[in-house]
Protein backbone atom coordinates (compact mmCIF):
# COMPACT_ATOMS: atom_id res chain seq x y z
CA UNK A 1 0.00 0.00 0.00
CA UNK A 2 0.92 3.51 -1.37
CA UNK A 3 0.33 5.84 1.88
CA UNK A 4 2.43 8.58 0.78
CA UNK A 5 1.03 12.30 1.49
CA UNK A 6 -1.24 11.77 4.46
CA UNK A 7 0.24 14.49 6.46
CA UNK A 8 0.39 18.34 4.84
CA UNK A 9 4.13 19.38 4.45
CA UNK A 10 5.15 22.56 6.42
CA UNK A 11 5.56 24.52 3.25
CA UNK A 12 1.84 23.91 2.45
CA UNK A 13 1.27 24.94 5.42
CA UNK A 14 2.71 27.92 5.26
CA UNK A 15 1.27 28.58 1.89
CA UNK A 16 -2.17 28.29 2.54
CA UNK A 17 -1.48 30.35 5.62
CA UNK A 18 -0.73 33.04 3.34
CA UNK A 19 -3.52 32.74 0.84
CA UNK A 20 -6.05 33.08 3.43
CA UNK A 21 -4.08 36.68 3.48
CA UNK A 22 -3.66 36.91 -0.28
CA UNK A 23 -7.49 35.92 -0.53
CA UNK A 24 -8.84 37.89 2.25
CA UNK A 25 -7.62 41.31 0.53
CA UNK A 26 -8.15 39.98 -3.21
CA UNK A 27 -11.64 38.97 -2.27
CA UNK A 28 -12.56 42.51 -1.00
CA UNK A 29 -15.31 43.29 1.30
CA UNK A 30 -18.32 40.85 0.60
CA UNK A 31 -21.86 41.50 1.20
CA UNK A 32 -21.60 39.10 4.39
CA UNK A 33 -18.46 39.30 6.07
CA UNK A 34 -18.34 36.11 7.59
CA UNK A 35 -17.67 33.26 4.69
CA UNK A 36 -20.02 30.25 4.57
CA UNK A 37 -18.80 26.90 5.23
CA UNK A 38 -19.76 23.78 3.36
CA UNK A 39 -20.48 19.99 4.90
CA UNK A 40 -20.80 17.51 2.08
CA UNK A 41 -21.98 13.99 2.71
CA UNK A 42 -22.51 10.97 0.83
CA UNK A 43 -24.39 8.04 2.34
CA UNK A 44 -23.35 5.40 0.00
CA UNK A 45 -25.77 3.85 -2.14
CA UNK A 46 -29.14 5.60 -0.83
CA UNK A 47 -31.44 5.23 -4.06
CA UNK A 48 -33.28 8.26 -4.34
CA UNK A 49 -36.75 6.74 -3.22
CA UNK A 50 -35.33 5.00 -0.09
CA UNK A 51 -37.67 7.62 1.85
CA UNK A 52 -40.69 6.37 0.50
CA UNK A 53 -41.24 3.64 2.25
CA UNK A 54 -40.07 4.35 5.71
CA UNK A 55 -41.03 7.15 7.85
CA UNK A 56 -37.93 9.47 7.66
CA UNK A 57 -38.77 12.38 10.05
CA UNK A 58 -35.25 14.59 9.69
CA UNK A 59 -34.73 14.36 6.24
CA UNK A 60 -38.27 15.27 5.93
CA UNK A 61 -37.71 18.08 8.58
CA UNK A 62 -34.72 18.95 6.45
CA UNK A 63 -36.64 18.92 3.39
CA UNK A 64 -39.04 21.61 5.07
CA UNK A 65 -35.82 23.94 5.65
CA UNK A 66 -33.96 23.60 3.20
CA UNK A 67 -34.16 22.30 -0.41
CA UNK A 68 -35.22 18.78 -1.93
CA UNK A 69 -34.45 17.65 -5.65
CA UNK A 70 -36.67 14.68 -6.71
CA UNK A 71 -33.51 12.80 -7.44
CA UNK A 72 -29.98 13.36 -8.63
CA UNK A 73 -28.13 11.36 -11.73
CA UNK A 74 -24.84 10.51 -10.61
CA UNK A 75 -22.79 9.80 -13.55
CA UNK A 76 -21.98 6.36 -15.20
CA UNK A 77 -20.09 4.09 -14.29
CA UNK A 78 -22.41 4.02 -11.13
CA UNK A 79 -19.31 2.78 -8.95
CA UNK A 80 -18.43 4.51 -5.42
CA UNK A 81 -15.26 5.96 -5.89
CA UNK A 82 -15.70 6.70 -9.81
CA UNK A 83 -19.08 8.93 -8.74
CA UNK A 84 -17.72 10.31 -5.38
CA UNK A 85 -14.44 11.64 -7.51
CA UNK A 86 -17.04 13.41 -9.99
CA UNK A 87 -18.99 14.99 -6.63
CA UNK A 88 -15.27 16.03 -5.94
CA UNK A 89 -14.15 17.49 -9.26
CA UNK A 90 -17.48 17.98 -11.14
CA UNK A 91 -15.95 15.93 -13.76
CA UNK A 92 -17.49 12.86 -15.89
CA UNK A 93 -15.97 9.72 -15.23
CA UNK A 94 -14.09 9.61 -18.48
CA UNK A 95 -12.64 13.20 -18.20
CA UNK A 96 -11.23 12.59 -14.19
CA UNK A 97 -9.52 9.61 -14.62
CA UNK A 98 -10.89 7.21 -11.52
CA UNK A 99 -12.92 5.09 -13.94
CA UNK A 100 -13.45 2.29 -11.34
CA UNK A 101 -13.36 1.13 -7.95
CA UNK A 102 -10.26 -1.53 -8.94
CA UNK A 103 -6.64 -0.17 -9.75
CA UNK A 104 -5.78 -2.49 -12.28
CA UNK A 105 -2.41 -3.26 -14.73
CA UNK A 106 -2.68 -4.83 -17.92
CA UNK A 107 0.12 -6.00 -18.07
CA UNK A 108 0.78 -7.93 -14.93
CA UNK A 109 -2.84 -8.98 -15.00
CA UNK A 110 -2.84 -7.38 -11.27
CA UNK A 111 -6.16 -5.95 -9.66
CA UNK A 112 -6.43 -4.15 -5.98
CA UNK A 113 -9.83 -4.42 -4.75
CA UNK A 114 -11.36 -1.00 -3.10
CA UNK A 115 -9.94 -0.68 0.11
CA UNK A 116 -6.42 -0.30 -0.96
CA UNK A 117 -7.32 1.34 -4.17
CA UNK A 118 -7.72 4.09 -2.25
CA UNK A 119 -3.52 4.49 -1.44
CA UNK A 120 -2.45 3.62 -4.94
CA UNK A 121 -1.24 7.31 -5.49
CA UNK A 122 -1.41 8.32 -9.14
CA UNK A 123 -5.09 6.02 -9.79
CA UNK A 124 -6.36 9.10 -7.93
CA UNK A 125 -3.69 11.76 -8.97
CA UNK A 126 -3.75 11.85 -12.60
CA UNK A 127 -4.50 15.55 -13.27
CA UNK A 128 -7.87 16.43 -11.57
CA UNK A 129 -8.10 18.38 -8.59
CA UNK A 130 -10.19 17.62 -5.86
CA UNK A 131 -12.21 20.37 -4.14
CA UNK A 132 -9.87 20.50 -0.83
CA UNK A 133 -7.11 21.64 -2.86
CA UNK A 134 -8.46 24.09 -4.86
CA UNK A 135 -10.19 25.02 -1.60
CA UNK A 136 -6.40 25.19 0.21
CA UNK A 137 -4.71 26.90 -2.73
CA UNK A 138 -6.87 29.63 -2.45
CA UNK A 139 -6.29 30.29 1.10
CA UNK A 140 -9.07 27.85 2.77
CA UNK A 141 -9.15 25.35 4.89
CA UNK A 142 -10.70 21.24 3.69
CA UNK A 143 -11.12 18.28 5.45
CA UNK A 144 -12.60 15.00 4.69
CA UNK A 145 -13.32 11.80 6.76
CA UNK A 146 -13.79 8.74 5.15
CA UNK A 147 -14.90 10.03 1.68
CA UNK A 148 -13.62 8.32 -1.30
CA UNK A 149 -10.02 9.70 -2.80
CA UNK A 150 -9.00 10.68 0.92
CA UNK A 151 -6.28 8.48 1.42
CA UNK A 152 -4.27 9.75 -1.78
CA UNK A 153 -2.47 13.14 -2.72
CA UNK A 154 -2.67 15.30 -5.46
CA UNK A 155 -0.06 17.18 -6.69
CA UNK A 156 1.57 16.44 -3.35
CA UNK A 157 -0.94 18.16 -0.89
CA UNK A 158 -3.91 16.48 1.05
CA UNK A 159 -7.27 17.64 2.84
CA UNK A 160 -5.45 19.68 5.83
CA UNK A 161 -7.31 17.66 7.89
CA UNK A 162 -8.62 14.38 7.32
CA UNK A 163 -9.07 10.39 9.06
CA UNK A 164 -9.05 7.39 6.70
CA UNK A 165 -11.33 4.41 7.91
CA UNK A 166 -8.64 1.53 8.90
CA UNK A 167 -8.93 -1.83 6.46
CA UNK A 168 -11.77 -3.99 7.70
CA UNK A 169 -13.73 -0.39 9.03
CA UNK A 170 -17.51 -1.71 10.18
CA UNK A 171 -19.06 0.87 7.80
CA UNK A 172 -22.79 0.34 10.22
CA UNK A 173 -22.18 1.38 13.41
CA UNK A 174 -24.51 4.07 14.59
CA UNK A 175 -22.63 4.91 17.50
CA UNK A 176 -19.27 5.64 15.83
CA UNK A 177 -21.10 7.70 12.92
CA UNK A 178 -22.29 9.77 15.86
CA UNK A 179 -18.70 10.38 17.13
CA UNK A 180 -17.33 11.06 13.47
CA UNK A 181 -20.21 13.80 13.33
CA UNK A 182 -18.91 15.38 16.29
CA UNK A 183 -15.56 14.79 15.24
CA UNK A 184 -16.34 16.82 11.75
CA UNK A 185 -18.27 19.60 13.82
CA UNK A 186 -14.97 20.03 16.14
CA UNK A 187 -13.10 20.61 12.96
CA UNK A 188 -15.42 23.13 11.90
CA UNK A 189 -15.63 25.39 15.01
CA UNK A 190 -12.12 24.68 16.54
CA UNK A 191 -9.99 24.42 13.47
CA UNK A 192 -12.22 26.76 11.81
CA UNK A 193 -12.48 24.61 8.55
CA UNK A 194 -14.60 25.39 5.80
CA UNK A 195 -14.90 22.52 3.60
CA UNK A 196 -15.34 18.99 4.80
CA UNK A 197 -16.26 15.92 2.86
CA UNK A 198 -17.95 13.34 5.16
CA UNK A 199 -18.75 9.73 3.97
CA UNK A 200 -20.85 7.06 5.29
CA UNK A 201 -20.80 3.12 3.72
CA UNK A 202 -24.66 2.46 4.27
CA UNK A 203 -27.23 1.65 3.03
CA UNK A 204 -24.96 0.83 0.20
CA UNK A 205 -23.85 -2.17 2.32
CA UNK A 206 -27.24 -3.65 3.60
CA UNK A 207 -29.27 -3.03 0.36
CA UNK A 208 -26.04 -5.43 -1.48
CA UNK A 209 -26.42 -7.94 1.13
CA UNK A 210 -30.66 -8.12 1.27
CA UNK A 211 -31.13 -6.24 -1.73
CA UNK A 212 -33.37 -2.51 -1.84
CA UNK A 213 -36.99 -3.89 -1.16
CA UNK A 214 -35.82 -5.67 2.33
CA UNK A 215 -37.11 -4.75 5.50
CA UNK A 216 -33.32 -4.45 6.27
CA UNK A 217 -32.74 -1.90 4.06
CA UNK A 218 -35.65 0.14 5.32
CA UNK A 219 -34.04 -0.30 8.56
CA UNK A 220 -30.86 1.00 7.82
CA UNK A 221 -32.61 4.04 6.28
CA UNK A 222 -34.25 4.72 9.76
CA UNK A 223 -30.38 4.61 11.07
CA UNK A 224 -29.32 7.71 7.99
CA UNK A 225 -32.37 9.35 9.33
CA UNK A 226 -31.64 9.15 12.93
CA UNK A 227 -28.09 10.74 11.63
CA UNK A 228 -29.50 13.43 9.86
CA UNK A 229 -31.45 14.34 12.79
CA UNK A 230 -28.17 13.86 15.11
CA UNK A 231 -25.81 15.47 12.32
CA UNK A 232 -28.26 18.77 12.57
CA UNK A 233 -28.37 19.13 16.08
CA UNK A 234 -24.59 18.31 16.76
CA UNK A 235 -24.06 21.26 14.16
CA UNK A 236 -26.33 23.87 16.34
CA UNK A 237 -24.62 22.54 19.67
CA UNK A 238 -21.33 23.25 18.26
CA UNK A 239 -22.64 26.96 17.06
CA UNK A 240 -22.38 26.42 13.90
CA UNK A 241 -25.52 26.82 12.53
CA UNK A 242 -25.31 30.67 11.01
CA UNK A 243 -22.61 29.85 8.41
CA UNK A 244 -22.70 26.15 7.65
CA UNK A 245 -24.47 24.65 4.89
CA UNK A 246 -24.98 20.82 4.81
CA UNK A 247 -25.45 19.23 1.48
CA UNK A 248 -26.81 14.92 1.61
CA UNK A 249 -26.51 13.08 -1.36
CA UNK A 250 -24.63 9.82 -2.33
CA UNK A 251 -23.03 8.03 -5.27
CA UNK A 252 -25.53 5.84 -6.99
CA UNK A 253 -28.54 3.75 -5.89
CA UNK A 254 -29.26 -0.37 -5.86
CA UNK A 255 -31.18 -2.39 -8.59
CA UNK A 256 -32.38 -5.84 -7.32
CA UNK A 257 -30.77 -9.14 -9.18
CA UNK A 258 -32.75 -11.79 -10.03
CA UNK A 259 -32.32 -15.15 -8.76
CA UNK A 260 -32.98 -18.71 -8.29
CA UNK A 261 -33.04 -19.79 -12.04
CA UNK A 262 -36.11 -16.84 -12.87
CA UNK A 263 -33.89 -15.64 -15.76
CA UNK A 264 -30.88 -16.88 -17.89
CA UNK A 265 -27.70 -15.89 -16.14
CA UNK A 266 -25.29 -14.05 -17.85
CA UNK A 267 -22.10 -15.55 -18.25
CA UNK A 268 -19.04 -14.86 -20.36
CA UNK A 269 -17.76 -18.61 -21.16
CA UNK A 270 -20.79 -20.05 -21.93
CA UNK A 271 -20.67 -17.97 -24.97
CA UNK A 272 -20.97 -19.52 -28.22
CA UNK A 273 -17.43 -18.26 -29.75
CA UNK A 274 -16.36 -16.28 -26.81
CA UNK A 275 -12.66 -17.26 -25.42
CA UNK A 276 -11.23 -16.14 -22.48
CA UNK A 277 -8.10 -17.13 -24.48
CA UNK A 278 -8.47 -14.43 -27.22
CA UNK A 279 -8.26 -11.79 -24.16
CA UNK A 280 -4.98 -10.07 -22.41
CA UNK A 281 -7.16 -8.80 -19.54
CA UNK A 282 -10.67 -8.69 -18.45
CA UNK A 283 -12.81 -6.94 -15.42
CA UNK A 284 -15.59 -9.17 -15.10
CA UNK A 285 -17.29 -10.65 -12.20
CA UNK A 286 -18.18 -7.27 -10.95
CA UNK A 287 -21.71 -6.59 -11.22
CA UNK A 288 -23.33 -5.50 -14.08
CA UNK A 289 -20.60 -3.99 -15.71
CA UNK A 290 -17.05 -4.99 -17.54
CA UNK A 291 -14.19 -4.46 -19.55
CA UNK A 292 -12.12 -6.21 -22.00
CA UNK A 293 -9.03 -6.05 -23.41
CA UNK A 294 -8.70 -8.34 -26.60
CA UNK A 295 -5.08 -9.63 -27.56
CA UNK A 296 -3.62 -8.46 -30.50
CA UNK A 297 -5.83 -8.89 -33.50
CA UNK A 298 -8.69 -10.10 -31.59
CA UNK A 299 -11.20 -7.49 -31.06
CA UNK A 300 -13.51 -8.12 -33.93
CA UNK A 301 -13.82 -11.89 -33.03
CA UNK A 302 -14.26 -11.10 -29.33
CA UNK A 303 -16.78 -8.36 -30.38
CA UNK A 304 -18.72 -9.82 -32.60
CA UNK A 305 -18.43 -13.07 -30.24
CA UNK A 306 -20.39 -11.07 -27.46
CA UNK A 307 -22.56 -8.86 -29.27
CA UNK A 308 -26.56 -9.66 -29.39
CA UNK A 309 -25.08 -12.73 -27.65
CA UNK A 310 -27.59 -12.64 -24.87
CA UNK A 311 -30.82 -10.20 -24.84
CA UNK A 312 -29.91 -8.24 -21.38
CA UNK A 313 -25.90 -7.58 -22.15
CA UNK A 314 -24.57 -4.64 -24.07
CA UNK A 315 -21.59 -4.54 -25.61
CA UNK A 316 -19.77 -1.83 -26.94
CA UNK A 317 -16.54 -1.16 -28.57
CA UNK A 318 -15.09 2.15 -26.38
CA UNK A 319 -15.39 4.62 -29.32
CA UNK A 320 -19.04 3.98 -30.21
CA UNK A 321 -19.97 4.10 -26.55
CA UNK A 322 -23.53 6.00 -26.42
CA UNK A 323 -22.46 9.58 -25.63
CA UNK A 324 -24.85 9.82 -22.75
CA UNK A 325 -22.79 7.83 -20.66
CA UNK A 326 -19.54 10.18 -20.95
CA UNK A 327 -17.12 6.80 -20.20
CA UNK A 328 -15.08 6.60 -23.64
CA UNK A 329 -12.12 9.42 -23.80
CA UNK A 330 -10.06 7.69 -21.55
CA UNK A 331 -6.50 5.74 -22.01
CA UNK A 332 -7.56 3.23 -18.53
CA UNK A 333 -11.05 2.39 -20.27
CA UNK A 334 -10.04 -0.86 -22.32
CA UNK A 335 -11.38 -1.36 -25.86
CA UNK A 336 -14.71 -3.51 -25.24
CA UNK A 337 -17.18 -2.19 -22.67
CA UNK A 338 -19.53 -4.41 -21.43
CA UNK A 339 -22.82 -3.80 -19.25
CA UNK A 340 -26.01 -5.65 -18.01
CA UNK A 341 -30.02 -4.48 -17.70
CA UNK A 342 -31.27 -4.42 -14.55
CA UNK A 343 -31.37 -7.31 -12.19
CA UNK A 344 -28.36 -8.86 -14.29
CA UNK A 345 -24.98 -9.54 -13.71
CA UNK A 346 -21.66 -10.54 -15.69
CA UNK A 347 -19.80 -13.36 -14.80
CA UNK A 348 -17.02 -14.46 -16.70
CA UNK A 349 -16.11 -18.59 -15.98
CA UNK A 350 -18.98 -19.43 -13.74
CA UNK A 351 -21.16 -17.22 -11.27
CA UNK A 352 -19.48 -16.09 -8.58
CA UNK A 353 -21.42 -13.30 -7.19
CA UNK A 354 -24.31 -13.70 -4.57
CA UNK A 355 -25.66 -9.97 -4.18
CA UNK A 356 -29.46 -9.62 -3.97
CA UNK A 357 -28.55 -5.78 -4.65
CA UNK A 358 -26.22 -4.25 -7.42
CA UNK A 359 -25.46 -0.83 -8.84
CA UNK A 360 -23.12 0.23 -11.92
CA UNK A 361 -25.87 -0.05 -14.60
CA UNK A 362 -26.43 2.73 -16.64
CA UNK A 363 -27.08 5.99 -15.16
CA UNK A 364 -30.30 6.58 -17.31
CA UNK A 365 -32.35 3.56 -15.07
CA UNK A 366 -34.23 5.40 -12.14
CA UNK A 367 -32.72 2.48 -9.71
CA UNK A 368 -28.93 4.12 -10.00
CA UNK A 369 -30.42 7.77 -9.19
CA UNK A 370 -29.24 9.08 -5.98
CA UNK A 371 -31.03 11.28 -2.85
CA UNK A 372 -30.06 14.89 -3.11
CA UNK A 373 -31.07 17.84 0.17
CA UNK A 374 -29.31 20.79 1.15
CA UNK A 375 -29.67 23.28 4.06
CA UNK A 376 -28.27 26.23 5.75
CA UNK A 377 -27.95 30.06 5.04
CA UNK A 378 -27.04 29.81 1.06
CA UNK A 379 -30.09 27.87 0.30
CA UNK A 380 -33.75 28.37 0.20
CA UNK A 381 -36.50 26.94 2.67
CA UNK A 382 -38.79 24.47 1.69
CA UNK A 383 -37.86 24.62 -2.21
CA UNK A 384 -38.35 21.06 -4.30
CA UNK A 385 -36.15 21.22 -7.30
CA UNK A 386 -35.84 19.18 -10.64
CA UNK A 387 -33.75 16.76 -11.01
CA UNK A 388 -30.04 17.35 -12.23
CA UNK A 389 -26.72 15.78 -12.55
CA UNK A 390 -24.57 15.09 -9.54
CA UNK A 391 -21.57 16.77 -12.00
CA UNK A 392 -23.37 20.16 -11.11
CA UNK A 393 -23.01 19.74 -7.42
CA UNK A 394 -18.99 20.91 -7.60
CA UNK A 395 -19.87 24.42 -9.18
CA UNK A 396 -22.51 24.79 -6.65
CA UNK A 397 -20.18 24.32 -3.95
CA UNK A 398 -17.38 26.32 -5.14
CA UNK A 399 -19.86 28.93 -5.25
CA UNK A 400 -20.57 28.81 -1.63
CA UNK A 401 -17.42 28.63 -0.93
CA UNK A 402 -16.47 31.50 -2.82
CA UNK A 403 -13.92 29.95 -4.81
CA UNK A 404 -12.68 29.71 -8.27
CA UNK A 405 -13.64 25.85 -9.39
CA UNK A 406 -10.87 24.19 -11.68
CA UNK A 407 -12.42 23.15 -15.51
CA UNK A 408 -15.20 20.89 -14.98
CA UNK A 409 -18.48 19.34 -16.74
CA UNK A 410 -21.01 20.84 -14.33
CA UNK A 411 -22.99 24.20 -14.69
CA UNK A 412 -23.96 26.69 -11.70
CA UNK A 413 -27.11 27.09 -13.98
CA UNK A 414 -28.20 23.70 -13.08
CA UNK A 415 -28.00 24.07 -9.11
CA UNK A 416 -28.11 27.92 -8.96
CA UNK A 417 -31.88 28.39 -8.51
CA UNK A 418 -31.83 26.35 -5.01
CA UNK A 419 -29.61 29.55 -3.60
CA UNK A 420 -30.30 32.87 -1.91
CA UNK A 421 -29.29 35.40 -3.77
CA UNK A 422 -26.87 37.10 -1.29
CA UNK A 423 -23.87 34.81 -1.28
CA UNK A 424 -20.84 36.71 -2.30
CA UNK A 425 -18.29 34.83 -4.86
CA UNK A 426 -14.60 35.23 -5.46
CA UNK A 427 -15.71 35.33 -8.94
CA UNK A 428 -17.76 38.32 -8.66
CA UNK A 429 -15.30 40.19 -6.75
CA UNK A 430 -12.25 39.80 -8.89
CA UNK A 431 -14.07 40.38 -12.09
CA UNK A 432 -16.16 43.42 -10.17
ZN1 LIG B 1 -21.81 -0.81 -3.44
Amino acid sequence: MDIRGHMPTIAMLWTASLCVLWASSVLGAPVNTERQKLLLISFDGFRWDYDRDVDTPNLDQMARDGVKALYASPPYLTLTSPTHFTLLTGRYIENHGVIHNMWFNTTSGEKKPYYQTQFVNDWWDNGTLPIWITAQKQGLKAGSLHFPGTASSYQGLVAMVQEVEPLLYNYKNETAWRENTDKVMGWFRDQNVDFVSMYFGEPDGTGHKYGPDSNERREMVKQVDRTVGYIRDSAEQHGLNRHLNIIITSDHGMSTIYRNGLVEEITLSKIPGFSFGDLSFHLVDYGPSGMLLPKPGKLEVVYKALKGAHPHLHVYKKEEMPAHLHFAKNDRILPIVLWADPGYVINGYFPVQFNKGEHGFDNQEMDMKVLFRAVGPAFHKNLTVEPFETVNIYPLMCHILGIQPEVNDGHLNATKHMLVTSIPTSGEFISG
